[in-house]
């Protein structure tokens, strides 16, 4: 073990703008993991650093750190090259769904160790687990075993993985401290450079419904993330993409589930497709593989892998999926162009519906959640459907109603309207 600080010492430092050294980083973080930091401590320190930042270096050997705190995974004995993706989180984000199918067909094997939903953003797992049949929780062997039959893996990240990471995510979800960037890009790339994966494609979502609410600060996250995949020779690219609107036509665990299986089968919303084979690309490219994402899910063979994957994990990919006992639908309220449906309200209306969770031992519904109709730029007609709300529990649709108001805007039948690009900018090293 290094040198003996003291928290006191280091959270002053940090107070006071000052740069923390190696050393002292490296104990705060091996400290607080082995609970000698206090709660307390940490959570001032977290606070320090939202206010007052971090150097480069000092993000750096924080991601070291936490690394250092657990296990690392090593997928170097495949027989293919592997790369995974993470985005930042979004509503209507299923992305990784479709993705990894599509990646493995391709040839390059993905292991994603994803996360249960909190908050108004949704959770892989959550979404998958409305598969009848379908466990999150794999052993490593049995991953690796995955990776190597089927190319592709989901599944929860054990607790072996970035330990102190765990610990100050819970922290900073309760003491107003998760914005700051250099411990968002940090708790990020810790767990995937942790995890193994041999080369990593980054989602940045920006926008009302993501962390980053601007563009700016949203290339600051993807830049400060970008390099640290550099400093540990992890090729990393990543992608801005918009995120003042849901994703798709679904917000929710067994649709956005059904919405991906019809892009898996050649069809599905243009936008989930657009950025399924974008991140689909560039991990191809990352891991040095060349394919036609595309292709593969036009001609059957990325479905091919999902099939596998799913019943891999104990999952009936043919099943009938959940659906809610009750909905209500929003309609139009006059003749014109739709110019906005706020990603962020359509969040919360589906978390309050019961697609999402409050707490981390609430269970959420799998039939919960909203579907659209109606997408910026489409005409509408008053009276028509813009959404349809569904939950197992109609007490939930008068909170989710509020959640909306304000939610969506109508523009006069003459308006021209071009929605943002869904890819705003790429960030490389
Ligand atoms: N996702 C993470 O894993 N960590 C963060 O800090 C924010 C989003």
């Amino acid at each position: 073990m290094g040198e003996r600080h003291d928290a006191v010492e280091v959270i002053t430092a940090k107070r006071d703008r000052g740069e923390l050294s190696d050393s002292q980083i490296d104990w705060v973080v091996d400290a607080y993991t082995r609970g000698e930091v206090a709660e307390e401590q940490m959570a001032s320190l977290a606070m320090a650093v939202l206010l007052n930042g971090m150097s480069r270096r000092e993000v750096a050997r924080w991601t070291q750190a936490m690394i250092a705190s657990g296990e690392r995974m090593d997928f170097t004995s495949l027989s293919r090259p592997t790369a995974d993706k993470h985005s930042t989180g979004g509503v209507g984000d299923k992305i990784t769904l479709p993705l990894a199918p599509v990646v493995a067909a391709c040839g390059v094997a993905v292991p994603q160790l994803s996360g249960r939903g909190l908050g108004h953003t949704g959770g892989t797992l959550d979404k998958l687990e409305s598969i009848p049949g379908w466990q999150a929780s794999l052993s490593n062997d049995a991953m690796m075993r995955q990776l190597e039959d089927v190319g592709a893996v989901i599944c929860a990240a054990g607790a072996g993985l970035a330990p102190a990471d765990k610990k100050l995510y819970a922290l900073r979800d309760v003491t107003g401290t998760v914005e700051a960037i250099p411990l968002i890009a940090s708790s990020i790339m810790s767990k995937k450079i942790a995890e193994g994966t041999g080369a990593l494609v980054l989602d940045v979502k920006v926008g009302s419904g993501a962390f980053m609410k601007d563009l700016d600060r949203a290339r600051e996250l993807a830049e400060t993330m970008v390099a640290l995949g550099a400093d540990a020779s992890l090729p990393t690219v990543a992608l801005i993409t918009d995120m003042s609107t849901p994703l798709g036509l679904t917000a929710g665990n067994a649709l956005e589930v059904a919405e991906s299986v019809e892009v898996l089968a050649g069809g599905g919303p243009p936008d989930v497709v657009e950025l399924t084979v974008a991140l689909a690309s560039e991990m191809l490219a990352a891991a040095g593989v060349e394919g036609d994402p595309a292709a593969t899910l036009q001609d059957g063979s990325a479905m091919d892998v999902w099939t596998r994957m799913i019943s891999a994990q104990g999952g009936d990919p043919s099943a009938e999926l959940p659906v809610a006992r009750e909905s209500t639908v929003v309609s139009a309220e006059a003749d014109g162009v739709l110019t906005r449906l706020d990603a962020l309200a359509v969040g919360i209306a589906a978390w309050r519906l019961g697609a999402g969770r409050a707490r981390k031992e609430d269970s959420v519904q799998a039939g919960a959640g909203v579907e659209i109709h109606a997408k910026p730029g489409d005409r509408v007609s008053s009276g028509a459907p813009l959404l349809t709300l569904l939950s197992d529990e109609p007490d939930r649709f008068e909170r989710a109603l509020a959640a909306l108001e304000g939610a969506v805007e109508i523009s006069d039948p003459g308006t021209s309207y071009d929605p943002p690009p869904l890819i705003l900018d790429r960030v490389t090293a």
